[in-house]
């Protein structure tokens, strides 16, 4: 029975698909499709893992000793039967040779498929057996890690590959992403896969979920509430990522209508392609600058691809992620916003420091994340990067090594106070110093800062001393101005852009910076909404930066605009009790 879910519309398009449930702790299991010729294999690699984890069981319960609690020899009994259990072999055999998925993956999800139906039974006891469940797949998965697949190394990240799997006839039904949670860590690993689309029960539109998202130009609904409770394993679901509606189940007229709403996106698409290599100009002349967010140097691609005309935004914590105790030498974030330079071509690339804390945390679950009380008011960015100096400056000589290679702008996050941006300043010089007395090769940057926290933009004055230009981060902006926490759903309808302190402080920012000579840009969620490109010219903004999927749509606004028109009416605008209502 065709049933809808409601959410945050984060990520435009319509996605049709099978929805594949991934539970957010699963998250990090590898997703990708096997061939055809190594189906078999894949099924040997699980069923040995799955050998080798009976093997240590009976060898457990060989070796009790005999006062042993009669618990734990029941206990492990009862693993050793779930391991045998006919349901879980033969579904696990089944996603390898009927859908390809890998051997993780299929295990995975024949365990969500299982364990939903542990949720639904009457009998307590064998409800809990779901956590027995648990920690026997765990077993099989670390058992599986042993021992490399070589299909994997094949594999990974090797989206042509895959694409050229979805071909195959078999294989040619798209999958839809559903979770209860995703970090922003795992989005960037299904970013190398081909999921049509995301949906997730929790989420802000402007969370960092929701950004790569957008940043993979897919369909996406996030603050979905209980989508994965109500979504089965390989349901129907249509992701409408402009209403931020999911259709389950949708009968056949719906799915002829959406079918249609897809293809007219698609030729919507084609057409804004052609402004590509049309310069971003104002019908009364007024150039404009439309830059690329990226997350990872291989974005570079899509940003010259889109007609960037520079980086504005590399938000560099993508490469920390996921790397607790290990995080990436000098040598390796060198090579890494090199790359970005070089994948530019000349091109201007703005590197910005490490933004680690609140919803991008380095581990998905850190004790230290868990005894912050309010991580996003917490130790995040230049807090983060001025409490661990050698790490601070670690990336410091990367990028400053990296500009040799470039026109480079080191952006800093989140400064408030005059102390932090003494501090910046001085462990820069440091950097530049060390690399004078190693005798290595460095460039110039430019150095700008971030204006995100209100306190900033009511000290324009001090920043403008010490930088050379300031970027406006519209997404914190908004959640420290109107202390609405921004991956968090239940408040997402007070998240207001429109807000007239919020477009106060955009506006008196741009104004300052225009005044005195310096570099302004916006580089939040507000440089790439079409509805908000008007606004954002007529108070005087000529530097957007945008995930490069928005370029596009963006710069037909800007070819459609008058500047000079549009100065008195955004007065207006910011003088209005609702300014919302008048865009
Ligand atoms: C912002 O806050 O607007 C911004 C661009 O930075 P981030 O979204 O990474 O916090
Ligand atoms: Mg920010």
């Amino acid at each position: 029975m065709t049933f809808s879910v409601h959410g945050l519309a984060v990520s435009r398009g319509i996605a049709i698909g099978r929805a594949v449930l991934v539970a957010s702790s699963r998250a990090d299991v590898a997703h990708y499709f096997v061939e055809d010729a190594d189906v078999r294999s894949e099924i040997h690699r699980v069923r040995d893992a799955r050998n080798t984890v009976v093997e240590e069981i009976s060898r457990l319960q060989r070796d009790l000793p005999a006062d042993a609690p009669h618990e734990l020899a029941a206990l492990l009994d009862v693993h050793l039967m779930l391991l045998q259990d006919e349901q879980l072999i033969s579904g696990v055999k089944g996603w390898i040779s009927e859908r390809h998925y890998n051997a993780e993956w299929a295990l995975t999800t024949q365990y969500e498929m299982i364990a939903r139906q542990f949720d639904e039974m009457e009998d307590e006891y064998l409800r809990e057996r779901k956590a027995d469940l648990e920690q026997v797949v765990e077993r099989v998965l670390r058992a599986m890690k042993g021992v490399a697949s070589p299909v994997q190394h094949r594999n990974q990240g090797v989206r042509k590959q895959q694409k050229e799997l979805l071909h195959d006839d078999k294989l040619d039904v798209p999958l839809v992403l559903v979770a209860h949670d995703l970090s922003p860590a795992d989005m960037l690993q299904f970013k190398q896969s081909l999921f049509a689309g995301f949906a997730t029960d929790v989420g802000g539109r402007t969370s960092h979920t929701a950004i790569v998202a957008r940043s993979m130009d897919i369909p996406a609904v996030v603050g979905a509430r209980s989508a994965s409770q109500l979504i089965k394993q390989d349901d129907w679901v249509i992701i409408d990522g402009d209403a931020g509606v999911l259709i389950v189940d949708p009968s056949p007229i719906i799915l002829a209508e959406y079918g249609f709403k897809q293809r007219q996106g698609a030729l919507e698409r084609e057409r804004l392609n052609r402004l590509r290599h049309t310069p971003a100009v104002t019908l009364d002349g007024q150039k404009v600058e439309l830059l690329a967010n990226i997350e990872m140097p291989e974005d570079t691609s899509g940003a010259i691809q889109a007609g960037a005309v520079g980086v504005g935004l590399f938000r560099s914590e993508f490469l920390f992620m996921g790397r607790i105790g290990n995080l990436p030498d000098e040598e390796e974030q060198y090579l890494a916003y090199r790359q970005a330079i070089e994948g530019m071509q000349g091109l201007p690339v703005t590197i910005r420091t490490v933004d680690i804390g609140a919803d991008k945390p380095l581990e998905r679950h850190t004790k230290a994340q868990e005894a912050q009380l309010n991580p996003a008011l917490g130790l995040r960015a230049i807090r983060w990067s001025l409490a661990d100096p050698p790490m601070f400056l670690t990336q410091l000589r990367a990028i400053l090594r990296a500009a040799a290679h470039g026109q480079v702008n080191l952006l800093v996050p989140m400064l408030a106070h005059a102390s932090e941006i003494r501090q910046t300043m001085s462990l820069i010089d440091h950097a530049r110093a060390t690399l004078d007395n190693k005798g290595q090769v460095y460039g110039p940057v430019k150095l700008g800062a971030m204006i995100e926290i209100p306190a900033a933009a009511l000290t324009l004055k001090l920043f403008l001393k010490y930088f050379d230009f300031l970027s406006i981060g519209t997404n914190d902006l908004i959640q420290y101005t109107l202390a609405i926490d921004r991956a968090d759903e239940a408040v997402a309808h007070l998240y207001d852009p429109c807000h007239p302190a919020v477009l106060r402080l955009v506006a008196d920012t741009i104004a300052e910076c225009n005044a005195q000579g310096k570099g302004i840009s916006v580089c939040g969620e507000m440089a790439g909404d079409v509805n908000m490109t008007r606004l954002l010219l007529g108070l005087g903004l000529r530097c957007f930066s945008m995930h490069p999927s928005q370029i596009l749509s963006v710069k037909q606004q800007i070819l459609r605009a008058d500047a000079g028109k549009l100065q008195p009416w955004a007065q207006e605008v910011l003088a209005s009790e609702d300014p919302a209502s008048l865009l």
